[in-house]
């Protein structure tokens, strides 16, 4: 349990506790009154060390690779571009697309049909982009990251789960070299 002790908690009007990992970090969100996290997390202990080893995977990984230059109008226009696409065939009723730089994650999709595009996506390759915008749009259909989600995902994205490693990779490195 040595390595997970800066987990953030959040407390949440939800029947069941959760455990998620964003950008690296373990984030438990738990009902009003829940008490128990230590048995919560040692419940969880096999799944949280099998994604630590992703992200200490991701974070090596991180050595090797080089980031992107584009600039911010460039990525506006990529990024308008793919989501033109995705959003006819995911039937999004999109609203606006704002470009902010954000600190814990890529993207984000808000109840009102805003996207939220972090403007360090600039640094990413190209396919990576267009998985993250992509998950987002999907997220019109599905709020949750369940199973029907990731089976939109893979219509489009069979190898997602390799992308989000990369994503987690290419996180730490703008994290460590560029800010
Ligand atoms: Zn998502």
């Amino acid at each position: 349990m040595d390595k997970i002790e800066n987990c953030t908690v959040y407390y949440h009007d939800v029947k069941h506790p959760r455990l998620e990992f964003k950008t690296g970090k373990l984030v438990l969100i738990l009902p009003k009154n829940f008490k128990n996290h230590e048995a919560l997390i040692q419940k969880h202990q096999k799944w949280i060390q099998r994604k630590l080893k992703i992200i200490e995977e991701a974070v090596q990984e991180a050595e090797r690779k080089e980031v992107s230059s584009r600039d911010d109008t460039q990525l506006k226009e990529l990024v308008n571009n793919i989501i033109k696409k995705y959003k006819q065939e995911l039937k999004v009723n999109l609203n606006k697309i704002f470009f902010r730089k954000m600190k814990t994650k890529w993207a984000s999709y808000s109840r009102k049909n805003n996207l939220t595009v972090n403007k360090l996506l600039k640094y990413l390759p190209t396919n990576l982009i267009e998985y993250v915008l992509y998950h987002e749009l999907a997220h019109y259909i599905e709020k949750k990251h369940n199973q029907k989600f990731w089976k939109i995902i893979k219509t489009r994205h069979p190898d997602y789960e390799n992308k989000e490693k990369e994503l987690l990779t290419y996180w730490f490195i703008i994290q460590n070299k560029l800010q």
